[in-house]
C-alpha cells in the first residue's frame, strides 16, 4: 500500500469553511498535489508529520475530503499542523509525509460532537507518532531537502 506517502505543494487558500473558527486551521493543498495522490489512499482521516518551509518538523493531521469546488470529483488534502503558528502561511512550501490512517469521514449532529472527534484524532495521531517506526520519519531527508 501507499503509506508512507509523501508530498509538498504551496498552501493555498480554502472554502472559508471557517476551521479557523473552530479553532482548528486546515491547510490546504492545490489540485495538482491532489491529483498525484495514489488511487489507494482513500478519504478519510490520516496523521503523520508535517513542515512549512525549512521550518520544524510537527506532527499533523490530515483530513482527505471530496472537493466541492470541483463538484465533489476531486479529492482535498487538507492538514492540520499540531503546532500554535504565529502567522498564517500561505503561499509557503508545506512538505507532509502521512503515515497511518485513523478513521474514515463522517457528518456530526453538532460542532461540539465534530470539535470532539477531531480533537481526539489529534490525541491519537500524538500518541501514535512516538511510536519509534513513525518516529524515524520525523528525520528522513525529505525534510531537510525544501529548497
Ligand atoms: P482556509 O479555508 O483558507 O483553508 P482555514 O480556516 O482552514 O482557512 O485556515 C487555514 C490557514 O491557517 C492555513 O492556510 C495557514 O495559513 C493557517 N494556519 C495557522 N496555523 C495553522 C496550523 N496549525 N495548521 C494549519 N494551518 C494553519
Ligand atoms: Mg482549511
Amino acid at each position: 500500500k501507499s503509506l508512507p506517502y509523501f508530498c509538498r505543494g504551496e498552501v493555498v487558500r480554502g472554502f472559508g469553511r471557517g476551521s479557523k473558527e473552530l479553532g482548528i486551521p486546515t491547510a490546504n493543498f492545490p489540485v495538482s498535489v491532489v491529483d498525484h495522490l495514489p488511487a489507494d489512499i482513500g478519504t478519510g482521516i490520516y496523521y503523520g508529520w508535517a513542515c512549512v518551509g525549512n521550518g520544524d518538523v510537527f506532527k499533523m493531521v490530515m483530513s482527505i475530503g471530496w472537493n466541492p469546488y470541483y463538484k465533489n470529483t476531486k479529492k482535498s488534502m487538507e492538514t492540520h499542523v499540531i503546532h500554535t503558528f504565529k502567522e498564517d502561511f500561505y503561499g509557503e512550501i508545506l512538505s507532509v509525509v502521512m503515515v497511518g490512517y485513523i478513521r474514515p469521514e463522517r457528518s456530526y449532529d453538532s460542532l461540539e460532537a465534530l470539535i470532539a472527534a477531531i480533537n481526539n484524532d489529534i490525541e491519537e495521531a500524538k500518541l501514535k507518532l512516538e511510536l519509534p517506526e513513525h518516529l524515524k520519519l520525523k528525520e528522513d531527508n525529505f525534510f531537510t531537502s525544501v529548497t
